[in-house]
C-alpha cells in the first residue's frame, strides 16, 4: 500500500516535471512563433535557421547561412537597386478594367480591390525611371505578391510605355521578372502584351540601348515566352526557377522523371539561355558596371565596348 503511495507520489512528481518540461517548451516555441509572427525573427526556409529579420534586410534577404534567396517585394527591390531620392514612379494609376467580365470563386474586378487593399499596389509590377550609381536607368520591377505577378493589360502596358520612355531618352532598360505567366483573368488580351512589349524592346534594341532581364524566382510561362528572354544580357539570381511549362506538365507529357536541377538558373546557365548567375548583394554592382562599360564615355578608347564590337562583327560576316 505504502509501496504504491510512495510510486503514486513518484510517477506525479515525475509527471510534474514532465509536464512543465513539456510546457517550458511549449512556452518558448510559442514565443518564437510570436517573434517570427511579429516578424522579429524570419526563419529560413531552405536550412531552418533563425536570423533577425533587422539582419536579413541589410543582407537584401538573402540568408546568412545558406544563401537562400528571400522573395522581395517590389519596393524593397528598389530601394536595393536604385539611389536613395532619384526614383521617379511612372504610371502609378493604371487598373485593369476586367475586360472579360471574368469569374471563378470571386469576380475578378473583386480580387484586384481585395489585392489593392492588402498589397498597396495597383497591378503586379512597378516601374519608373532612376539612377543606379549615378547612371539613369529605366526599371520595371515585377512584384509576386499580386496574383502571381501575372502579366494582364496593366503589367504589359507599364512596361511598354517604360520601354518606350527610356527609347526617347536613350536609358538602358532593367526588368526584375518574377512571374508565374499570362494573366488567365483576361485570356488573349494578356496574351497579346507579349508581342507589345518585345515589339517595345525591339525598337530600343534597334537604337542600340542596353536591355537587361533579372531572372528571379520564379519566372514562368508568357514572361519566360517573351521579355524575360529577349535580354542582351541576361541575369538570374541563384537557384531561381525559370520555365515555360511546368515541371509536372512536361513529364506528364514525356512520360519520363526530369533532372532534380531541371528548370534552375544554373542549369539554364549551363544550356545557355542565362549569361550569369549573380548574387542579390552583388546585382546593383554588376548591373552599373554593365551599364557604364555599354555607355560611350568621354575617352575615345573606351567607346568600342563589347555589344558594338559584337554588332559590328556581326555585320561584317552578314
Ligand atoms: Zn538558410
Amino acid at each position: 500500500m505504502a509501496n504504491n503511495e510512495e510510486s503514486r507520489g513518484l510517477k506525479s512528481l515525475f509527471d510534474w516535471f514532465a509536464n512543465r518540461k513539456k510546457n517550458g517548451q511549449i512556452g518558448i516555441e510559442r514565443q518564437q512563433e510570436r517573434e517570427i509572427a511579429d516578424g522579429l525573427w524570419h526563419k529560413c526556409p531552405k536550412c531552418g535557421v533563425l536570423s533577425y529579420t533587422k539582419d536579413l534586410l541589410a543582407n537584401q534577404m538573402v540568408c546568412g547561412d545558406c544563401g537562400y534567396h528571400n522573395r522581395v517585394d517590389s519596393d524593397e527591390r528598389i530601394r536595393q537597386l536604385i539611389d536613395a531620392g532619384t526614383w521617379r514612379a511612372m504610371d502609378e494609376n493604371l487598373h485593369s478594367a476586367d475586360p472579360l467580365g471574368f469569374r471563378d470563386r470571386k469576380t475578378y474586378s473583386d480580387r484586384l480591390r481585395e489585392l489593392t487593399e492588402k498589397t498597396g499596389l495597383t497591378d503586379a509590377v512597378k516601374t519608373g525611371l532612376g539612377q543606379i550609381d549615378n547612371h539613369p536607368i529605366a526599371l520595371g520591377v515585377m512584384d509576386f505578391r499580386f496574383l502571381g505577378g501575372s502579366m494582364g493589360s496593366v503589367v504589359g502596358e507599364k512596361l511598354t510605355r517604360l520601354i518606350e520612355q527610356a527609347t526617347q531618352r536613350r536609358y538602358p532598360v532593367v526588368i526584375v521578372c518574377a512571374s508565374g505567366g499570362a494573366r488567365m483573368q483576361e485570356g488573349m488580351l494578356s496574351l497579346m502584351q507579349m508581342a507589345k512589349i518585345s515589339g517595345a524592346l525591339q525598337r530600343h534594341h534597334d537604337e542600340k540601348l542596353l536591355y537587361i532581364p533579372v531572372l528571379t524566382n520564379p519566372t514562368a510561362g508568357g514572361v519566360t515566352a517573351s521579355f524575360a528572354m529577349l535580354g542582351d544580357i541576361i541575369l538570374a539570381e541563384p537557384k531561381a526557377m525559370i520555365a515555360f511549362a511546368g515541371r509536372r506538365v512536361i513529364e506528364q507529357t514525356l512520360r519520363e522523371k526530369l533532372p532534380e536541377d531541371f528548370q534552375t538558373a544554373e542549369d539554364l546557365l549551363k544550356h545557355g539561355f542565362v549569361d550569369d548567375i549573380v548574387c542579390r548583394t552583388q546585382l546593383k554592382k554588376t548591373l552599373t558596371q554593365l551599364i557604364a562599360l555599354h555607355q560611350p564615355s568621354s575617352t575615345p578608347s573606351h567607346n568600342m565596348v563589347l555589344w558594338e564590337t559584337r554588332s559590328l562583327s556581326s555585320t561584317v560576316a552578314e
